[in-house]
């Protein structure tokens, strides 16, 4: 089992290592202004106001009290007309893909009131020459802040691939701007400098323009002969053309926009020559081109490529590698065509690319190189930064000309990690283990000063042992994925408390409206990795994620119904499926029912009113027990779905009838529900609207029946609003159905087995169950009644779908994250799951949609989607 998850990590570990695209999408890490990666010496300015206003102060969200809170040139920033001239500049001691940038003002503890309404920026990758950055549609101008405090993000369309950046205020006269800023990407592996090409050209398709310029490339612009110079542009933007040239990801521009294209009218000899120069000498596997192929309208990938070498000092070699393509006459779709580059060395590849029909696209070209070895190794730089130099940095680096010494020199250096990562992966075991045991011996020692020690009997040992193997004792244990397959979309994460200033009205919760939400010690939003580990934990200990203010009352105030019953008073059954802490068994209790009819709550007297007999009958119940190899943490959780469960009282939400918790092994006891879990129950239904029932064995539901359950979930939710009470994970898995389709929420603590695809892991330890998880609670960490609605448009899409399978089923956890990126955006390409056959229009339209509705205070709330559920039915 280890080796398998060993050589799973090193797959994953090598697949993440050759991969050659950048993906704007996910690279969008902050690039360390705020967190310090970036080193003061780094950061410079065309002037300062004062030492305190250095450039080094900078550094958005970041004010350590030593200067006045910001970079503040000294003269004032000059009017647009005369163009700004001051300049806040950024070295990034590598060319870095920057995808966005934020800003904010001087607020020195409401000392400050200087900001940059509006600046431009501009760039350079050798930091002699520099470009003015522009969007798509040629405005250099970026708006910027409107208070001193607020972070304002802009995300650069299209972005930019620089070692350099300068931040310029443009402002009047009159006012003093002051700023903070910080750049997020990730490092250009590419390496490619620039390319040189002909210039795109121009097609008329039925009296249509279609322009095929390369409209952001950065270089120096020449005749068609003379082409595209010392650039980058289009073809490096992370961004890849549609089937149809004609249209194109980016909104409101020109015909054939994504595409550069030439006609070979123009190329006598048949084809298209690109120039690619790079940072330095590298060995380069492979290049990805991305091509159109739609022949219906004249245009082909290309026939053949043929590339020559060149190391920086010597001419191109003779020996090109060459590709020859067959002909697709069938798809027209446009794709990526991988051209093997054999191994070769260069610091440029010249490329010939022949035509295979009158014109040829490339929207996007990526180069796939291992790292060539150097006499003298870079000198790593401090603090974490990367270690990639530019040739000029490093004067005396030379390309090691043995290749056999390249070869032994990869190899050993591939050993290495993989001892490297093995060592990692033995060692964190060992710890973990050793951490559980610790704390185990902890707790005993804790009991037996505490609680007398019990010796009842428990008569369905069966619990206790079952699940004694210890294979998932710890949430670490459940998945067997290493930490590093998802290191991106949590750094993504990571650095996005930072939108929080800036999207809180959007995610419903500025202070002035939101619910009572508890932030972390700093005030700022906190991503809720480990939220979700230990759901509605009040603690905060090395945790400082979000709670609901209310949710922690429910946690700390008197409990109130937990009843202790006897042990032997139990009598096991069967086994009802094993959840996140054990088994949950089916008991008979006896004496329960005395308990039940004690108990005033019209939930419990449901319960009592479907036992009939006298005091002694035992009742049917479901017992959860927490397994005996249990460490702390899975302890506290079970004790605090306890307390949650003991405080909650209403028809749809599962009842705690008693406890065992005066000695080991832990056990709730709640309300037996026939049916199991909602997931389960209408998996094996279908409706009965569908033709070929009888050739199928499953019962049928039908469409009143379904509706019928989503409205007690919804009423169930509004119980929970009612309270202000924030449920997390409200899902089909987590309602519990019994007889005659009645519907309980249940799982206020966590399910994470028989479900385990439904949560996506983070950094080693966090679950998220993504796939029901609004846009504002993946990307700020924001949970509030609000991302319960969002869940349960999501919930009831699952019921009408009778959960044939998983949201967004099509989808990666990656792709789930970005796609919640295009919620963020709101540009129109979020995708929205479908509406099930089953659903009428106005349901979809107006409630599921309304559920993820992106400005979260426009969602229903859980009483307006309760009363609009029950109109439909009606
Ligand atoms: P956990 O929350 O620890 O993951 P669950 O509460 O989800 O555990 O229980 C696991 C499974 O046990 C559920 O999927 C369901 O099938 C079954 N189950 C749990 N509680 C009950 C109950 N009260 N009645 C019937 N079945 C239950």
């Amino acid at each position: 089992m280890k080796a398998l998850q060993i050589r799973h990590c090193l797959l994953l570990f090598l697949l993440t290592a050759v991969r050659t695209q950048v993906n704007p999408g996910v690279c969008r890490y902050p690039l360390g202004m705020t967190g310090g990666q970036i080193l003061d010496e780094d950061i410079s300015a065309s002037s300062q106001w004062s030492e305190s206003t250095a450039a080094r102060y900078g550094r958005l969200d970041f004010d350590d009290g030593d200067g006045d809170g910001a970079w503040c040139p000294n003269i004032m920033a000059e009017t647009d007309a005369g163009g700004p001239k001051d300049f806040l500049q950024v070295d990034l001691r590598s060319l870095h893909f920057i995808t966005l940038v934020g800003t904010q003002g001087r607020h020195a503890d409401g000392m400050g009131n200087e900001f940059a309404q509006r600046y431009r920026i501009k760039y350079s990758r050798d930091g002699s020459r520099w470009v003015a950055w522009h969007d798509r549609k040629g405005r250099q101008v970026i708006e910027g802040n409107m208070n001193a405090y607020d972070v304002v993000l802009k995300d650069l369309e299209p972005p930019i691939i620089a070692r350099f950046v300068r931040f310029m205020p443009i402002t009047d006269h009159s006012m003093i701007v002051c700023m903070r800023v910080e750049l997020y990407g990730c490092e250009w592996l590419d390496g490619l400098v620039s390319y040189s090409a002909p210039a795109g050209q121009e097609m008329t398709y039925r009296g249509l323009d279609v322009h095929l310029n390369d409209s952001v490339y950065d270089g120096s612009m020449g005749l068609q002969s003379v082409g595209m110079e010392e650039g980058l542009g289009q073809l490096t933007d992370g961004t890849w053309g549609l089937d149809d040239f004609l249209h194109s990801h980016v909104y409101g521009v020109w015909p054939g926009y994504d595409y550069v294209g030439w006609t070979n009218e123009s190329f006598p000899k048949g084809y298209v020559e690109m120039t690619f120069e790079f940072d330095r000498v590298r060995n380069f596997t492979s290049m990805k081109v991305h091509c159109n192929n739609m022949f219906s309208r004249g245009v082909r990938m290309f026939r053949q490529a043929s590339c020559y070498f060149r190391t920086s000092e010597l001419d191109w070699e003779s020996q090109p590698v060459t590709l020859r393509l067959p002909v697709d006459r069938v798809s027209q779709s446009a794709r990526f065509i991988t051209v093997p580059l054999g191994d070769r060395m260069a610091s440029a590849i010249k490329c010939r690319f022949a035509f295979n029909e009158a014109w040829m696209m490339i929207s996007e070209v990526a180069f796939q190189s291992g790292t060539a070895v150097y006499n003298t190794s870079p000198t790593p730089r401090k603090r974490g930064h990367p270690t990639n130099v530019l040739p000029g940095d490093d004067p005396i680096h030379k390309v090691d000309e043995s290749n056999t010494r390249i070869l032994i020199g990869c190899l050993v250096a591939i050993i290495v990690i993989l001892l490297a990562i093995i060592v990692i992966i033995l060692w964190r075991q060992v710890w973990q283990k050793m951490l559980e045991k610790a704390s185990r011996r902890m707790l005993d020692d804790e009991l037996s000063a505490r609680l007398a020690v019990q010796t009842q009997a428990f008569s369905f040992h069966h619990s206790s042992q079952s699940s004694g193997d210890g294979s998932n004792s710890t949430y670490e244990r459940i998945f067997p994925l290493c930490s590093s397959d998802y290191q991106e979309p949590s750094r993504l994460i990571r650095k996005l408390p930072e939108f929080a200033q800036s999207t809180e009205e959007l995610a419903g919760t500025s202070s002035s409206s939101r619910p009572p939400q508890a932030c972390g010690s700093d005030g700022a939003p906190h991503y809720a990795e480990a939220d979700i580990v230990s759901l509605q934990e009040g603690t905060t200990g090395s945790n400082t994620y979000s709670i609901t203010a209310v949710n922690m009352s429910l946690l700390s105030g008197k409990d109130t119904a937990m009843r202790e019953f006897p042990r032997d008073k139990l009598t096991f059954k069967e086994k009802l499926g094993e959840g996140q802490f054990g088994e949950v068994h089916l008991c008979e209790a006896e004496g329960m029912q005395n308990i039940v009819e004690k108990d005033p709550s019209e939930a419990v007297n449901d319960l009592s009113n479907e036992v009939e007999g006298s005091d002694d009958t035992p009742i049917l119940v479901a017992v959860k027990t927490l397994r005996e190899d249990a460490n702390k943490n899975a302890r506290n959780d079970f004790l605090k779905e306890i307390r949650i469960m003991s405080r909650l009282r209403d028809p749809n939400i599962v009842s705690l009838l008693a406890v065992c918790v005066e000695s080991d092994p832990l056990c709730m006891i709640t309300e037996y529900m026939e049916n199991g879990d909602l997931n389960q129950f209408l998996s094996s239904h279908q409706l009965d609207e569908v033709e070929e029932i009888q050739s199928s064995d499953k019962a049928t539901v039908s469409y009143s029946n379904l509706m019928s359950m989503a409205t007690q979930v919804a009423s169930g939710m509004k119980y929970l609003s009612s309270l202000n009470f924030v449920h997390r994970d409200l899902a089909t898995r987590n309602c519990l159905v019994g007889k005659n389709y009645t519907i309980k929420i249940a799982d206020f603590g966590m399910s994470r087995n028989l479900y385990r695809g439904d949560y996506y892991r983070i950094q080693g330890r966090a679950v998220l169950p993504i796939r029901w998880m609004s846009w504002e609670s993946i990307l700020l960490g924001k949970f509030t009644m609000a991302s319960d609605v969002w869940a349960f448009g999501v919930t009831l899409w699952e019921i009408l779908t009778l959960c044939e399978e998983q949201p967004y089923s099509q989808f990666s956890d990656e792709q789930v994250i970005e796609n919640t990126g295009e919620f963020f955006r709101d540009q129109g390409k979020q995708v929205y799951l479908p509406r099930p056959a089953c659903c009428p229009d106005a349901v979809y339209s107006s409630l599921m949609l309304g559920c993820w509705r992106r400005n979260a205070k426009q969602r229903p709330t859980f009483q307006e989607i309760y009363s609009q559920l029950g109109e439909s039915q009606e």
